[in-house]
C-alpha cells in the first residue's frame, strides 16, 4: 500500500544567550513558521509536517510519535528506516543516540524490538546487527576496524548489500548496546577531531530481523512457513550545511570548499522522488554510497521516517530554511511497503535451520539458557563462516577479473603480432614478386603495401621523442584503419606506446601507410625493402614484448606468492619490531631509573661524607670540651682543698680569736669591777 514518508521537524533548545534582533521561528501544532520580531509571519516561510517538536520535547516523545510504528512494523516484516537530517550541532546525534537520562531513538528501538518479539510466542526470531560509517565516500565497519573501504554489491537473493561487513547475531538488547558502544570506540579510533569527523560522516546502524512461524503446540521447529525478513536502518547523517562555517559569528567560507557528496546526491534523489511518478524514470541512487544503501528506504519497499533537526538561533536561519525545504520535499515522497516473505535460502534462518535443529536435538533436556547460549554461539559461528566465505569469494572474483584483464592484454598483443606477421608475409610476397615485375605502379596495386607519401591529417601517430626529426610520419600498418588519434592508438595498444626512436635499426623516415587506392606511382623497391625491414624489426620487438609479457605474467604469480610471504614476514617483523620497541622502551625506562638511583646514591654519599666530617668536628669539639671539663673539675677540686684548708685555718683562727675575746672580756670585767670599787 502506497504511503507517504513520515517527516518531522525538531527544534533544539537555543544555545546562544542573544535574543533575536529581526526574526524568530514560531511553532504551532505541526507547523513551523518564520516570524518578524513583532509577531507578523513572513510569507512563504511557513511549513507543515507530520509533527513539529519544540525545544522542550523529549526523545521519548519523538520516539513514541514518529519512530515507534516503523520499528513495530519492522518486527512484523516491513523494511524500516529512520534518519536524522540537519546542520551540524542541530541535534541529530542527540536524537539518535540521546543522553543517559533520555536515551535516543536507537536505544529505544533496540529495547522495543526485543520487548515486542518476547510477546510474540508463535514466531521464532533471528536478529543480527551491523554498524557502519560512510566517511569521504568510503564505507568502514564500526564493528571491525580492519574492514575498511567496503564495496557495495547487489545480488538477486540479497538485494543491495555491503560486502564483507561484520554482522553479529544477538539475543537481547544489552548485547546490542554493548556492541554499539564498542562501535563508537572504533569510530573515535585514530581521530583527533571527532566533531569534524562526525559532521562529515554518516553512521548506519542496521538490524536484520528474520522470523518464522512455529507450531507452539508440538514445539516443531521445522515448520516450512515462509520466512519474514526485514531490514531496519537507523541513520545519523552528516551535517547538512553545504559550506563550512567558522567562528562564533558563523563567517562563511567560500562555496564549494567541501561538499559532502552523499548529502548532495541525497538531496538530488529526494528532489527527483518528490517530483512524482513522471520524473521517477532515473533516480541517481548509484551516485553515492549513502543513497545506494538507502535506496529501498527512499524509493521503494520500506516504511521511512525522517527527523529534520534545526537550530533556533537567528544566525542559522538560512540553514534552517534549507533543512525545512528538504523536509518539505521529502514529505511528498510515497513508498510502497509490504511484508517481505521469502522461501529461499536468502534467509539466514533458513540457511541455518538444519544445523540448529541438529543442535537442539543434541541438547535436548538441557536447561533453556544453556540451549539459548549454544544456539547463539552456533549461529554466530556459522554467520562468521559465511562472511569469511563471502570475503574469499570476493577476493577470488577480483583475482579472476585481473587474470582476465591480463589474458586480454596478451590476446591484444597476439592480435598485433598476427597483424604484423600478415603484413610481413604480404611484404615478403610483394618483394618476391617485385623481383619479377618491373612496373612500380603494378607492385603498389597488387600488394597493397605502404608507400611513401606526404602525410594526411587522419593518419596514425605514434609517440615520438623530441629529437625525432620527422614528427608527421610513422611506419604503421594499415590494417588498423587510417582514422585514429594518439589517444585511440594508446587505448588499442593497452597503454603500449611505441617510441619510434627505440627502433634503432630504422631511422626516422617519411613513411606512411594508405589503402590501395591511394597508392602512388613513386613507390620504390629500395624504400619498400627498408619498410619491410622496418616492419620485421617491429615484429621482433612485439614478439619480444609478448614473451616479456608472458614472463611477467609468471613473475606476477610468483610475485603474488612472494608478496603474501613478504606480508607474513612483515607482520612477523612488525611483531618483533613492536616487541623490540617495547623492550627498548623498557630498557630506556630502566636505564633512566638506574641513573636516577645512581644520582640519589651520589647525593647520599655526599651527605654521608659531610655528616662524617661534621661528626669528626663534633668529636674533636667534644674531646676539647671534655678536656676543659676535666681541668675545670681539677681546678674545682684544688679550690675545694684550698677552701678546706682555709676553713680549717679560719676555724683555728676563730677559736684563737674566741679565746682572745674571752680573755679580753674577762679582763674588761675585771677592770670594770676594779673601777667600781674605786668609785
Ligand atoms: P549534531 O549531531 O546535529 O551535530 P548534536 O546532537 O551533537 O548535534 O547536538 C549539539 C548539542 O546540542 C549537544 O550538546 C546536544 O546535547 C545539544 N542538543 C541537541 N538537541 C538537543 C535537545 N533537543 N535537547 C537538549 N539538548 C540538545
Ligand atoms: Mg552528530
Amino acid at each position: 500500500m502506497a504511503e507517504k514518508i513520515c517527516v518531522a521537524v525538531r527544534v533544539r533548545p537555543s544555545i546562544s544567550e542573544e535574543s533575536p534582533s529581526g526574526t524568530f521561528w514560531k511553532i504551532e501544532d505541526n507547523r513551523i513558521s518564520l516570524h518578524k520580531l513583532h509577531g507578523t509571519p513572513i510569507s512563504g516561510l511557513s511549513y507543515a509536517f507530520d509533527h513539529v517538536f519544540d525545544e522542550s520535547c523529549s526523545n521519548s516523545k519523538v520516539y513514541e510519535l514518529l519512530t515507534k510504528d516503523v520499528i513495530h512494523a519492522a518486527v512484523d516484516g516491513f523494511n524500516g528506516t529512520a534518519f536524522a537530517y540537519g546542520q551540524t550541532s542541530s541535534g541529530k546525534t542527540f536524537t539518535m543516540n540521546g543522553s543517559l537520562n533520555d536515551p535516543g531513538i536507537i536505544h529505544r528501538a533496540v529495547n522495543d524490538v526485543f520487548q515486542k518479539i518476547q510477546m510474540i510466542s508463535d514466531r521464532e526470531f533471528l536478529i543480527r546487527v551491523s554498524y557502519m560509517e560512510i566517511y569521504n565516500e568510503e564505507i568502514n565497519d564500526l564493528f571491525a576496524v580492519e574492514n575498511q573501504k567496503l564495496p557495495i554489491h547487489e545480488s538477486l537473493e540479497r538485494g543491495i548489500f555491503v560486502a564483507g561487513l561484520r554482522e553479529e547475531i544477538v539475543n537481547n538488547a544489552e548485547q546490542v548496546i554493548k556492541l554499539l558502544e564498542s562501535g563508537e570506540v572504533n569510530r573515535h579510533f585514530g581521530e583527533t577531531n571527532m566533531n569534524a569527523r562526525s559532521s562529515r560522516s554518516h553512521t548506519i546502524f542496521r538490524m536484520v530481523i528474520e522470523s518464522k512461524g512455529i507450531d507452539t503446540g508440538s514445539g516443531d521447529y521445522s515448520s516450512s512457513d515462509a520466512i519474514r525478513v526485514s531490514v531496519l536502518n537507523l541513520v545519523d547523517l552528516a551535517g547538512s550545511e553545504r559550506i563550512a562555517k567558522t567562528g562564533a559569528g558563523g563567517v562563511r567560507l567560500k562555496e564549494g570548499k567541501y561538499i559532502n557528496k552523499s548529502l548532495m546526491v541525497l538531496g538530488n534523489v529526494i528532489n527527483k522522488l518528490s517530483n512524482g511518478a513522471k520524473q521517477r524514470a532515473h533516480i541517481p541512487y548509484r551516485d553515492s554510497k549513502l543513497t545506494r544503501i538507502l535506496q529501498t528506504a527512499l524509493g521503494g519497499n520500506a516504511k521511512t521516517s525522517i527527523i529534520c533537526t534545526v537550530a533556533p538561533e537567528e544566525v542559522h536561519v538560512e540553514e534552517t530554511k534549507g533543512t525545512l525545504q528538504f523536509a518539505s520535499r521529502a514529505k511528498r515522497i510515497t513508498n510502497c511497503a509490504q511484508v517481505n516473505e521469502i522461501l529461499t535460502d536468502a534467509a539466514l534462518l533458513k540457511r541455518q535451520q538444519l544445523e540448529i535443529e541438529d543442535l537442539r536435538r543434541k541438547l535436548q533436556g538441557s536447561r533453556s539458557e544453556v540451549l539459548e547460549q549454544e544456539i547463539l554461539k552456533l549461529r554466530n559461528d556459522m554467520l562468521k563462516y559465511e562472511l569469511e566465505r563471502e570475503k574469499l569469494e570476493m577476493e577470488l572474483e577480483e583475482e579472476r577479473r585481473s587474470h582476465k584483464e591480463r589474458e586480454q592484454r596478451i590476446r591484444d598483443q597476439q592480435l598485433k603480432i598476427e597483424n604484423l606477421s600478415s603484413l610481413v608475409s604480404d611484404g615478403d610476397r610483394s618483394s618476391s614478386q617485385d623481383s619479377m615485375k618491373e612496373s612500380p605502379k603494378d607492385e603498389c596495386n597488387d600488394f597493397k603495401t605502404p608507400c611513401f607519401k606526404e602525410t594526411s591529417n587522419n593518419a596514425f601517430v605514434a609517440k615520438r621523442s623530441n629529437y625525432s626529426e620527422l614528427p608527421d610520419f610513422s611506419p604503421l600498418p594499415d590494417s588498423f584503419s587510417n582514422v585514429a588519434d594518439e589517444d585511440t592508438w594508446f587505448k588499442m595498444n593497452k597503454g603500449y606506446i611505441a617510441d619510434l626512436d627505440s627502433l634503432q635499426t630504422t631511422p626516422a623516415r617519411k613513411v606512411q601507410s594508405f589503402p590501395p587506392q591511394d597508392i602512388t606511382p613513386d613507390c620504390s623497391n629500395d624504400n619498400y625493402k627498408l619498410e619491410l625491414q622496418n616492419l620485421k624489426t617491429q615484429l621482433e620487438l612485439v614478439i619480444k614484448e609478448k614473451d616479456e609479457l608472458q614472463r611477467k605474467h609468471e613473475e606476477v604469480q610468483i610475485n603474488r606468492r612472494l608478496v603474501g610471504e613478504i606480508s607474513e614476514l612483515k607482520q612477523e617483523l612488525d611483531l618483533s619490531n613492536n616487541s623490540l620497541e617495547s623492550s627498548e622502551q623498557r630498557y630506556g625506562n630502566l636505564e633512566r631509573e638506574f641513573q636516577k638511583l645512581k644520582d640519589e646514591r651520589d647525593s647520599l654519599l655526599q651527605t654521608v661524607s659531610e655528616s662524617s666530617k661534621n661528626i669528626t668536628f663534633l668529636t674533636d669539639q667534644k674531646e676539647n670540651i671534655l678536656k676543659d671539663l676535666n681541668s675545670e673539675v681539677q681546678r674545682r677540686k684544688d679550690l675545694e682543698a684550698e677552701i678546706k684548708q682555709f676553713s680549717v685555718a679560719f676555724a683555728s683562727r676563730q677559736r684563737s680569736l674566741a679565746s682572745i675575746h674571752g680573755e679580753f672580756k674577762s679582763k674588761i670585767e675585771k677592770l670594770r669591777a676594779e673601777n667600781l670599787v674605786r668609785y
